[in-house]
């Protein structure tokens, strides 16, 4: 099928890899919770995010850089990047279906920022109209890199979108000025906070500019090196504490390590360095097997928005940035592309339909940055008591979510010599190498996915389609990558039918967990539920799963959430505990009798669109 150096458009185009990536728009996603977001993104977020660029102050603080504002700068220091990945979003839209505002907001952006861009090549609006003595001097905390790293995808996005170069140009001269200090320069400056690796990478795919991968290289492989001065957050903040091939876990700021991971695996999949991919691959399984909640969320701890200790998963203060799903999904999507192994796939869809849907509000007009999996009745540290909110002072989430969705149709399919892979179930058309096929599915309400072989060349070509984990495979035996493979010399009209079983399941936390440990989850496809009070007869705190509990899916329609499948199941109802008095005792207090109840579960995506009541993902087992 297709061949590496096909132009690519998408946010990812390797040179190499076992996988080959397609571009946003070879598939259209028609109907599902996926062409649902894409639609909201479309009518409802992107145009609230576009209105606060400029309510935020993000594109105010440009014009202050480029001498044509008044006032101050307003916002973060890192407020630029709120723009980048707007317009990296905007691009990817333009590039799904074009539009003439689309296309404006980048023209219109590319001139400012150029008009702000000094003629070295800088360009920050907080440095330059704030701090312009402390340029590159605290990096450790300035997001400078950062800023550049997101301007780099925004620029990668607009180009490949067919939005012209205008944005390519000022993203050129940043990256040439970052070549000339810290390649070339012998400055050994790192940023704080990785993110410019990935994107360098990505930019030398692009222009073929190959100081732009070396110094890619360069910040991967001095990280660690305790390079990076103290921000007083300490080095594993930063992951400064350890070469990324010695460091076995891991830690610090969750979204930083991500993106980390994101830069390292692109950089193996440019020079083939197969002592990044080991290491990274490393890091993957630890994390996955000690430190995932069961949203694909990461980040346990407020503090230092960071991942946490193994088996540190409180679900009330467990973190999960929006952000962090986002750069899982992006770090999980060069490992696929590197290996060809569904485990990856399997991650995406997990963090995808559950840690990062559920960010975003039923509408699409309100966000959340932390995604925990309870929500307590007397919440009290947070002035919006746990709810999403339409924007934030530091606006990281809003725009990432966007950026992502609107690439969605990037991360569904994939070829490679043999044919091609589906990896993500949606309903819809898939382009590639001259094959199209469409997909007919209810999914993830449904697990029966029809494919039908619109056009194909006349010669054999493989059909590989990811079993999931949760998934008895039933007929199908997958392969050792986690994919059911057909191969036949498919003729228009063929079809193919596959069935995954849809059974709602327990799910029981490892031993380790210290926090989970009684307590059950449920599931259902790739879905994870929780238990919301707008559901329960009861008081949430009173409710308790029964052993051998039957699972019951129902489908609903409700107010604030629209379509959905709800789980019923059968539980207790305890007595309220007792008002005073220490909470403990000798004797068992946690298993009085109880009376029959039924506990309703509803998709963690879809909570929070009703009241700000009780919420929990893991709830006791009686
Ligand atoms: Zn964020």
């Amino acid at each position: 099928m297709s061949e590496f150096g096909d132009r690519v458009r998408g946010p990812l185009a390797p040179s190499a890899g076992a996988q080959r990536p397609l571009s946003v728009d070879d598939v259209d996603i028609e109907g599902g919770p996926l062409g649902r977001w894409q639609r909201i993104n479309r009518d409802a977020s992107i145009p609230l995010g576009l209105d606060r660029m400029e309510r935020s102050g993000a594109v105010p603080n440009l014009r202050l850089a480029a001498g044509e504002g008044s006032g101050s700068f307003r916002g973060y220091r890192f407020q630029d990047s709120d723009l980048y990945k707007q317009l990296e979003a905007v691009a990817w839209e333009h590039c799904r279906q074009p539009g003439d505002a689309y296309r404006a907001f980048i023209d219109e952006s590319a001139a400012l920022l150029s008009r702000a861009q000094r003629p070295d090549g800088y360009l920050n609006s907080h440095y330059q109209t704030v701090k312009p003595d402390k340029i590159f001097a605290e990096l450790e905390y300035s997001h400078e890199m950062y800023c550049a790293g997101h301007l780099f995808q925004a620029a990668v996005a607009a180009a490949r979108a067919g939005c012209g170069d205008a944005l390519l140009a000022v993203a050129r001269r940043f990256a040439d000025l970052l070549v000339n200090r810290f390649l070339t320069g012998g400055d050994d400056g790192i940023d704080g906070h990785a993110e410019v690796e990935t994107a360098l990478v990505e930019l030398y795919r692009l222009t073929q500019e190959r100081s732009y991968l070396e110094l890619a290289r360069k910040l991967v492989d001095n990280r660690g090196k305790g390079l990076i001065a103290d921000s007083g957050m300490g080095p594993l903040y930063a992951q400064d504490h350890l070469p990324v091939r010695e460091a076995d876990t891991a830690v610090g700021h969750a979204v930083r390590q991500l993106y980390l991971e994101a830069g390292i695996v692109d950089l193996y999949l440019e020079t083939g360095d197969e002592s990044l991919l080991e290491c990274s691959v490393g890091r993957w399984e630890d994390m996955v097997a000690t430190k995932t909640s069961i949203t694909g969320g990461h980040g346990s701890r407020h503090d230092g928005e960071a991942f946490g200790e193994r088996y540190e998963l409180p679900p009330d203060r467990s973190y999960n940035e929006s952000c962090a799903a986002i750069a899982s999904i992006h770090w999980n999507w060069r490992l696929l592309l590197a290996t060809g192994q569904g485990r990856y796939a399997d991650l995406i869809e997990r963090t995808l339909y559950n840690a990062f849907a559920a960010s975003t509000s039923a509408d699409g007009t309100r966000f959340f940055y932390v995604n925990p999996l309870q929500r307590r009745a007397d919440l009290f540290e947070d002035a919006y008591l746990g709810r999403r909110r339409e924007w934030f002072a530091c606006a990281c989430c809003p725009p990432n979510i966007m950026r992502l969705v609107s690439s969605l149709g990037h991360y569904v399919a994939t070829t490679d010599a043999e044919g091609l892979s589906v990896h993500q179930y949606v309903p819809g058309i898939i382009r590639a190498g001259g094959v199209t096929l469409a997909v007919e599915t209810d999914y993830p309400w449904d697990g029966r996915v029809r494919f039908t072989v619109r056009s194909a060349p006349g010669t054999e070509w493989t059909l590989k389609l990811r079993v999931p984990a949760w998934s008895a495979s039933g007929e199908l035996i997958p392969n050792a990558d986690g994919y059911a493979e057909i191969r036949r010399a498919w003729k228009p009209g063929d079809t193919y039918v596959l069935d995954l079983d849809m059974s709602p399941r327990l799910t029981l936390p490892h031993r380790r967990i210290d926090a989970l440990r009684g307590c059950a989850a449920i599931e259902r496809g790739p879905l994870v539920y929780c238990f919301e009070q707008a559901d329960q007869d009861a008081d949430i705190e009173d409710l308790a799963l029964t052993p051998g509990t039957r699972l019951r899916a129902v489908e609903r329609d409700l107010p604030g959430i629209g379509r959905t499948v709800q789980i019923e199941a059968d539980a207790v109802r305890l007595p309220a505990a007792p008002p005073h008095g220490l909470p403990y005792a000798t004797a068992p207090t946690d298993l009085p009798a109880g009376t029959p109840a039924t506990a309703t579960a509803v998709p963690y995506h879809q909570w929070d669109n009703r009241d700000g009541g009780v919420m929990r993902v893991w709830i006791p087992l009686a």
